[in-house]
């Protein structure tokens, strides 16, 4: 059987590793040493899933969608993580990383931004937690999301606008990481998808694990089998992902199908499309697939969804994409439009423009009608509502609403 978990040097098959300035060799260092013994250790179990229970609402339902089963024939069943506090996935890894910054004995909290989802998750936990917060942010972003940053603001985190690049995400790591090596003693870098040095991509997808964790049991329940045939779910950086899918990266009876962001379609240079269009390279500390020119210049992602913007994908997806575990399909912005409208009419649930991506990866797979297919929504659509309204034409082709 193949195993796609990462190996002790930190990578997945060639993705991965931990490409670093030196003045972080021992920071980097010290948490690979010290992640695995404390996350696994009974205290910071019982605190992790007391606070996933209280505070983050946890176990979030897996709701059998009736109507849409009937339309794409197949047993659809949604992960809602969409009603999570603060409104997706992202608050899974953000509380087991400040736990795990506590017990290291960390005092500062950093994070890089992109949407600012990633911002809203860790300024509350700091907030929960009394830390001192900073974010990174693009400056474009903070002006484009500008309810995310006041709500940061609203936490007590101070949000950092970044000028450099595009003044997007990519440029907000690499900020964070700058400002973690001024301050590589006292500071706990809080990374929000399954990207970055080793072990970050292990430990965020561990984090995010709870997830499948529960479609396990939750499944057994409703269906009397704990494995569905389809997982779906979206990627940027792939933490809903490597969540959705982690008890069953192994389970050669489950077919895993991941959405990326389109943009206005891979085959144009106004895409997110990172399997589809990247190649080898190193970004933010990790070996990846990359957009990148042929002089190695990251290009910039394009796509209606703040949440994709990342010119990279994280390690272990490069790796399992490359090894045929995974089916990637890239799903463009007037797609991603139409199927946040049509969760929205036929289930009444407003998805993330994220999760919207996944929703419309339905109709382009073929499903037999006793297909038990799992689906998650990794977040809410609140801060889309705009986007939807102002881009709805967009979608028209595709039906009516
Ligand atoms: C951040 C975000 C994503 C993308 O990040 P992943 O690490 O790939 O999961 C997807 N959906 C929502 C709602 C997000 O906030």
């Amino acid at each position: 059987m193949s195993n796609f978990q990462v190996d002790k040097n930190g990578f997945y098959g060639e993705f991965g590793g931990a490409y670093v300035p030196e003045i972080l060799y021992k920071c980097v260092h010290d948490l690979q040493e010290a992640y695995l013994p404390i996350i696994e250790s009974e205290e910071f179990k019982a605190e992790y899933h007391a606070l996933l229970k209280d505070y983050v609402g946890r176990p979030s339902p897996l709701y059998y969608a009736k109507r849409l089963s009937e339309k794409y024939g197949c047993q659809l069943y949604l992960k809602r993580e969409d009603l999570n506090h603060t409104g997706a996935h992202k608050i899974n890894n953000t509380i087991g990383q400040i736990l795990l910054a506590k017990k290291m004995g960390k005092t500062r909290i950093i994070c890089e931004t992109g949407a600012g989802q990633h911002g809203v998750a860790t300024a509350t936990v700091c907030a929960l937690m009394d830390m001192k917060c900073e974010v990174f942010m693009g400056a474009t972003d903070v002006e484009r999301q500008h309810t995310n940053v006041e709500r940061m603001k609203m936490l007590g985190a101070k949000v950092n606008p970044v000028r450099t690049g595009n003044m997007t995400l990519s440029d907000a790591c690499s900020a964070a990481i700058r400002d973690w090596c001024c301050h590589p003693s006292d500071t706990f870098y809080i990374v929000g998808s399954t990207m970055g040095p080793h072990p970050y991509p292990d430990l965020v997808a561990r984090m995010q694990s709870v997830i499948s964790e529960e479609i396990k049991w939750q499944l057994e329940e409703k269906i009397g089998r704990d494995y569905p045939d389809y997982l779906i779910a979206c990627i940027g950086g792939g933490s809903n992902a490597a969540g959705t899918i982690y008890h069953y990266m192994n389970d050669d009876r489950v077919k895993i199908v991941l959405a990326e962001a389109g943009g206005a379609g891979y085959e144009t240079n106004h895409t997110a499309a990172t399997m589809h269009k990247g190649t080898v390279g190193i970004l933010h500390g990790a070996k990846m697939l990359v957009m990148q020119n042929n002089d190695g210049q990251i290009e910039e992602a394009f796509t209606i969804s703040a949440g994709l913007d990342y010119p990279g994908v994280g390690p272990m997806h490069c790796n399992m994409y490359k090894q045929g575990r995974t089916q990637v399909l890239s799903v463009n912005d007037d797609e991603a439009i139409y199927g946040g409208y049509e969760l929205t009419r036929m289930e009444g649930i407003i998805p993330a423009i994220e999760s919207a991506h996944a929703i419309a990866a339905l109709s382009k797979l073929q499903f037999k009608p006793t297909d038990v297919v799992v689906l998650t929504v990794s977040g809410r659509g609140d801060k889309d509502v705009e986007t939807y309204l102002k881009n709805k034409q967009m979608a028209k082709e595709y039906g009516n609403f």
